[in-house]
């Protein structure tokens, strides 16, 4: 050790950079084969409305659950998805097993106002693929109510072709399902500029909705909550943690939580039961 010659480090190197690049590629063949194997699986987290703390919605997270590591997240293998043109197919999946859980759970647990849930859309999937013949096929299968089944993307997915994704986008709406703008905050460009796409929501990201060292809140909230009302879009904030967070999201006028303060990603049948508790809860007043 401690050599710093290069011709020596590359000796040093090579191996493990050979063995990293053979576990990529296996990793690689092992996640095309995991959808059919039903290693795929999607978790639940729940959308809470701040008025009165109700279940309005749910997020549907992808998991892997891999024979031999255990469970991956998303930042695990969705890029590997992206890369290698499996997040089709797995967006397929994700966008057809969380419309037949909704209606499920629509039909299992009538609620005044539409329960929603919401799915991940990624970029190859909508400016690359014809998003719009699925959609077309799972809502016309689903029964689903207009508007509770909602697609989130990030801004920086509309801005890689923002002339095409419009369009896209304003099919999305005309066949029925919602649009939430992910991760608000995290990209550059001004909610004035992102008016003219057809976003019924957007997500304020983790970063903006946490508390700083110092305990104070990112000021650019109350004005982004602000001005996202102006424009005719509801507001949920990601990533609250404690019950402070929520009340004071609530005193700024924010309508939706979606945070481990009330609830982590969950399996469906336990998303079932939190909705039939919450809507007995509800019901007792
Ligand atoms: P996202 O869409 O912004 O989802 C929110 C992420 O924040 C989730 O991470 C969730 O578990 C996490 N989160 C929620 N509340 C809290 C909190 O209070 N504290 C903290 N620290 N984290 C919280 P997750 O499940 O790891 O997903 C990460 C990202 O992966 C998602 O971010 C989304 O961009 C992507 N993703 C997940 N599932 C899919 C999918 O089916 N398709 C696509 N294309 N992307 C997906
Ligand atoms: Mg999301
Ligand atoms: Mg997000
Ligand atoms: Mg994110």
């Amino acid at each position: 050790h401690g050599k710093r010659i290069g011709g020596d480090r590359i000796d040093i190197y090579k191996p493990a950079m050979r063995a990293r690049k053979t576990d990529r590629l296996t990793l690689e063949s092992e996640l095309r084969r995991a959808l059919e194997r039903e290693e795929i699986t999607l978790l639940y987290q729940p959308i809470v409305r701040l008025e009165d703390r109700s279940v309005a919605g749910f997020e549907a997270l992808a998991r892997w659950d891999h024979p031999k590591m255990g469970r991956l997240s998303p930042s695990e293998f969705i890029s590997i998805a992206e890369e290698i043109g499996l997040i089709v197919d797995l967006g397929l999946f994700a966008l057809e097993r969380t419309a037949r859980q909704l209606a499920i759970w629509q039909r299992a647990v009538p609620t005044r106002v539409p329960l929603f849930a919401s799915v991940n859309v990624s970029s190859r999937q909508l400016l690359r693929h014809d998003l719009i013949h699925d959609l077309r096929t799972v809502m016309a299968r689903s029964g689903l109510m207009r508007g509770s089944l909602k697609l989130e993307m990030t801004e920086s997915l509309v801005m890689e072709n923002p002339e095409l994704a419009a369009q896209i986008l304003h099919r999305i709406k005309e066949l029925g399902a919602g649009l939430a703008l992910d991760d608000f905050g995290t990209g550059h460009s001004s909610l004035a500029y992102l008016q003219r796409f057809p976003f019924d929501t957007i997500k304020i990201d983790k970063s903006f909705v946490r508390t700083t060292a110092k305990g104070t809140r990112p000021v650019l909230l109350r004005s982004i909550i602000g001005l996202a009302h102006d424009l005719g879009m509801e507001v949920v904030a990601e990533g609250a943690e404690t019950d402070s967070d929520a009340v004071e999201l609530y005193q700024l006028g924010c309508e939706y939580v979606q945070g481990y303060v009330f609830g982590e990603p969950m399996p469906a049948e336990a998303a079932r039961e939190l909705l039939i508790g919450d809507r007995l809860a509800l019901a007792r007043g």
